[in-house]
């Protein structure tokens, strides 16, 4: 006998009310807030006429020292704790970005994928804003660390977005197949190396026929322009869209937590080349400010969107919000 609550519940059919946002009573929903509307994790906004959402990949826990393996320890916990946040742990989030430019769907970044227990949801989050993976037709991947290329590959090894073309850096592309490929002046642990050189190596081959190398800057759909921006990895990229006189500026891992900001000079443990990635963070950063751009960054708190102002102590200060 079916539980009596299956009969008197009607089951929500997601897929169908997200259509309907999105066509005919999309004004209705504008006018009362629409983003009341999007499923936890995700975050939809404007920039100019091209709409984009920040989707939530999900976190992952990761040793203090491993962001900040430059900064004095005391320094760095008074830091953590003026922020309430644990001083030996940092939680960061992995927040991907969707572009509909209404001829374009492009993602940036695609998180870890299945590699860990606390992210991968960025097919769910997708589905529940009404995007299928074969709706995607640009994925562009600012780097090969895992955390943005592991959800680029489905759990059989395949392209998990059939139709996409997977744009990434040809410099990225080339030292990761390099059979020199090293990693030493990260500062993290061997296993640590070892492991994001076989997931980068593991992926760009599943993806191979469908890889996009490019060089320099380019603009990789109308409003949206990849940019180098080296250091934290050899390739690694920028993006930035622009509509209308708006500006979105993504920074990938160009900083990776807000204490980025306020100490330009603590490098990511992560950053394969510390003081080129400083360096490329202080212009970035620099820029962002002078014009007064929207910033997002892959792995600062959730939505990950805020603005950058200089700090008379130096560095920069980091404004949450849209
Ligand atoms: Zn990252």
């Amino acid at each position: 006998m079916p539980h009596p609550l299956s009969q008197s519940v009607p089951i929500p059919k997601p897929v169908s009310l997200f259509h309907t946002i999105k066509s005919d009573s999309f004004d209705f929903y504008s006018e009362i807030g629409y983003s009341l509307y999007m499923p936890a994790g995700a975050y939809r906004f404007q920039v100019g006429t091209i709409r984009c959402t920040v989707l939530s990949d999900g976190y992952f826990s990761y040793p203090a020292a491993w962001f900040f393996p430059g900064a004095d320890p005391e320094e760095l916990a008074a830091a953590l704790e003026n922020r309430r946040l644990p001083r030996d742990r940092i939680l960061s989030p992995y927040t991907c970005l969707l572009i509909e430019t209404g001829r374009h769907v492009v993602l940036v970044d695609t998180g870890a994928g299945a590699g860990l227990t606390t992210s991968g949801a960025i097919g769910a989050r997708l589905e529940m804003c009404g995007i299928r993976p074969r709706d995607v037709d640009t994925v562009v991947l600012t780097h090969a660390h895992p955390d943005h290329i592991g959800g680029a590959v489905d759990e059989r090894g395949r392209p998990a977005f059939p139709n996409a073309r997977y744009v990434l850096s040809d410099t990225e592309c080339e030292f990761w197949n390099s059979p020199r490929a090293g990693l030493r002046d990260a500062c993290l642990p061997f296993d640590v190396k070892v492991a994001m050189l076989e997931t980068a190596r593991r992926c760009l081959q599943a993806l191979r026929h469908q890889l996009e190398a490019i060089d320099g800057e380019n603009e990789i759909v109308p409003g949206v322009r990849a940019f180098p921006a080296f250091g934290h990895t050899p390739g690694h990229l920028a993006l930035l869209i622009a509509s209308d006189g708006e500006q979105l500026l993504n920074l990938g891992d160009a900083a990776a937590h807000p204490l980025h900001l306020e100490h330009p000079e603590w490098h990511n443990g992560f950053d394969q080349a510390p003081a080129q990635a400083v360096l490329t963070r202080r212009c970035l950063l620099d820029r962002a400010a002078r014009e007064c751009m929207h910033v997002m960054a892959f792995h600062f708190p959730f939505p990950s969107l805020g603005r950058v102002a200089p700090r008379p102590a130096g560095g920069w200060e980091w404004s949450p919000g849209w």
